[in-house]
Formats: structure tokens, C-alpha cells, sequence
């Protein structure tokens, strides 16, 4: 599946959503962030609204199940209550987000319409000022539009998403749900190792002052560094850039792009802390000197309560066995988290495998993850119309 936001096989499958949407005799509705959704205003006037969704994006020759899986069956829930006739406290509205994948910002809908989209991501999106300006214009969007796009949190009961794992766990478990406990945090840093360019024919090997030595013992020991005492969480050195980069010259410099992951701030603060030890000590050791440059952090975001029990209920009632388990990926239900109670449920992914052609679901898990998704929907909508609203967080 190669749908890259805002493309042009991506706008012609919100088209086709646009369709379902309508031929369920639903209202279809686009936002100023181009978040498409059906809604069913199936509860008492003024009454807030819960949503489901996910994304019909997909990273550049992606999966089939990533993000579709949980839009289709956000709009399967509102085409069940309807034909039902069910009321509830509470309206219902399956929602397409805008980018969420980040080929242009990332969360990009979702962020825009949980009011913490800034101006600042928009000048400086990760895939670039070109690619954003190209897409909004060919979606017919704006950046104001975007940046205007925040929907009062007083008018939404909550938020409820149905993702693929995109990972092994719940093959490992034989758990055909996974109720999701939090969304990882996440931080980046640029690291560069600088040592001396040298004739790499003469210089004898005591006397290099070798970039590549400091940012090779670093990786690895990252990784050690992980095994041992971070389960749970996990490290990435996904390039290394390597000056002046020639066969017969000793690396002068290698910039590092390092990212980690962490289901808890606090072992998020220590991951770091452990993370740039291993890093001087790396440089130390080859006589190197160390910059480092932070690129970004997010927090590690819990999932509500309140839709955790009504996810791991819901599972429950239909006889399917679940497992608790914290989110590696990032999701829209981090945006939402941040203005009302969100929660997500998981199902199986086949190996583990995701952002591939590999990605792979087996129909029953995709039927029984929706039938989770609306019994989840409506024990959030009844509890919300009881209860009222918990608190953030
Ligand atoms: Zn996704």
C-alpha cells in the first residue's frame, strides 16, 4: 500500500471513504485539518460527542492494515448503531485523520484537532516545507485552516481507536486483543564524534583518533545498555553519516541520529541519562570529542482508565482473551489523549511485521478487533452519559 498523506492514491481513497459514508446514510463531515469522518447524531441535543478512527495514510510502500483497519471499523460501528436505531448520551463519529503516518508533520490532523498543532511544526515539518505546501494545495487546505482547526475538548466524550499491533506480542500471548495501557515516549538526538582525519595508509592504528570507533562502541553498547536494564524500551541508530567518508582517510566526524523509546517518563529520564553516559564514555575511550544535539522529545502518554476497563470489558463479554500492553508506534489517540479520555485496542499482526507489504492480519482478528471497538464505543457512551467525564490523564 503506498498511500502517502495528501497524495494523490490517498485522496482518491478518502473519496471512496466519502462514498461509504454517504451510501451508509451518514453524515459526512471534513474539517479545516481535512480530517474526513461519518457522524450519527444518535444522542440528546448538546450532547458530546465520542470518536473513534485512525488513519487511511500509510508510510511509503506500507501495509494494508495500518490505519485502515481501525477507520473502517470506527465507520462499521456507527453503521451498526444506526441500523439498530440506538440511542445513547452521547453522538458518535468515525474519523479519518489527516497524516498521521508523517510524511508531511505527523498527527497532523489529529494534533490540529486537539489544539496542539503549532505554528512552528508547520515551518518545520520532518518531511520538509515543499511536500506540505504541495499537499495542502492539493487537498484544497491552508495552514490557517490547520492551525484553526481545535475542537472545543467540552464537546467530546472521549475517543476510542482499533490499531494493528505492529508487533509480536500478541502472537507471542495467543491474545487475540490487546488492551493498550500507553503510547511509548519517544526522544531523538543528533550525536557527533569528532576525531582527526588521517592518511589511513600511514597513520599507525595507536596514534588514530578514529570518529567511527566512538560511534561504533556507542551503538553497541546502547544495545547492551537496553538488554540489561531497560526492559521494556528500546534504542535506534538509524544512520550514521561518516566526513570526510573515503576509503583511504580515518573518519574525521560521524553524526549518529539516535532515538529511544520508553513506556514511563521517568525511565524515559533515566534511558536518556544512561543513553548520553554511554555515548562520553564511547568518545572517551578513542580520545574523540562528543556534541550532542536534542531533536525532540514526547512523553510517554497513558491511555484513560475509563476506556482501558471498557476495552478490556468489552473483550471480556465476547469471549476473547486479552493482554495489557503499552504501544511501541505512535497513534492519533496520543493527540486526543491530551483533551479527553482515549484508549486503543489492539489485534495481531502476523510476525510482527508492519510498514512492509508483509503486513499482514487474518480476517478474524479484524472482526473480532471491530466487535471490541463498538462494545468498547457503548460502554464509554453509556458511562459517559452516567458518569460523566473523568479527568485527564
Ligand atoms: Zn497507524
Amino acid at each position: 500500500m503506498h498511500r502517502p498523506a495528501l497524495g494523490e492514491a490517498h485522496l482518491a481513497a478518502r473519496a471512496w471513504l466519502r462514498g461509504q459514508i454517504v451510501a451508509a446514510g451518514l453524515e459526512f463531515r471534513i474539517d479545516r485539518a481535512g480530517n474526513h469522518s461519518a457522524f450519527l447524531a444518535c444522542g440528546p441535543a448538546g450532547a458530546p460527542t465520542l470518536l473513534m478512527g485512525s488513519h487511511l495514510d500509510s508510510v511509503p510502500h506500507g501495509g494494508r492494515f495500518d490505519g485502515a483497519l481501525g477507520v473502517l471499523a470506527a465507520l462499521e460501528t456507527l453503521r451498526v448503531v444506526r441500523e439498530a436505531h440506538v440511542s445513547l448520551p452521547v453522538h458518535l463519529e468515525a474519523m479519518d485523520f489527516t497524516d498521521e503516518e508523517g510524511t508531511l508533520v505527523g498527527e497532523l490532523g489529529s494534533a490540529a484537532l486537539a489544539g496542539t498543532l503549532s505554528a512552528q511544526m508547520l515551518q518545520n515539518p520532518r518531511g520538509g516545507r515543499a511536500a506540505l505546501q504541495a499537499g495542502l494545495a492539493r487537498a484544497g487546505l491552508a495552514e490557517v485552516g490547520l492551525l484553526a482547526a481545535r475542537r472545543d475538548p467540552a464537546t467530546l466524550a472521549g475517543y476510542l481507536e482499533l490499531h494493528i499491533e505492529q508487533g509480536p506480542r500478541l502472537v507471542q500471548a495467543q491474545a487475540p486483543i490487546g488492551v493498550v495501557t500507553g503510547i511509548v515516549g519517544l526522544c531523538s538526538y543528533r550525536l557527533t564524534f569528532a576525531g582527526q582525519g588521517d592518511h589511513a595508509g600511514t597513520t599507525p592504528m595507536a596514534d588514530r583518533q578514529d570518529a567511527a570507533l566512538g560511534a561504533s562502541a556507542f551503538t553497541l553498547a546502547a544495545r547492551q545498555v537496553v538488554l540489561e536494564d531497560f526492559p521494556g524500551c528500546v534504542v535506534n541508530v538509524g544512520e550514521m553519516r561518516f566526513a570526510p567518508g573515503a576509503f583511504n582517510i580515518v573518519p574525521a566526524q560521524v553524526d549518529v541520529a539516535l532515538e529511544f523509546r520508553a513506556p514511563e517518563p521517568e525511565m524515559l529520564d533515566r534511558l536518556e541519562a544512561a543513553l548520553l553516559g554511554q555515548a562520553r564514555a564511547a568518545a572517551g575511550q578513542f580520545g574523540l570529542e562528543l556534541q550532542v544535539e536534542p531533536l525532540g522529545r514526547t512523553d510517554p502518554t497513558p491511555m484513560s482508565k475509563a476506556a482501558q476497563r471498557a476495552v478490556a470489558e468489552a473483550a471480556g463479554a465476547l469471549g476473547l482473551a486479552h493482554v495489557a500492553l503499552a504501544s511501541g508506534a505512535v497513534h492519533d489517540a496520543q493527540s486526543l489523549a491530551a483533551v479527553c479520555p482515549a484508549g486503543m485496542a489492539f489485534v495481531p499482526s502476523v510476525a510482527g511485521a508492519s510498514h512492509s507489504p508483509r503486513e499482514f492480519t487474518p480476517w478474524a482478528d479484524c472482526v473480532n478487533g471491530a466487535n471490541v471497538l463498538l462494545q468498547a464505543a457503548l460502554r464509554m457512551a453509556l458511562e459517559g452519559g452516567r458518569e460523566g467525564r473523568e479527568g485527564i490523564g
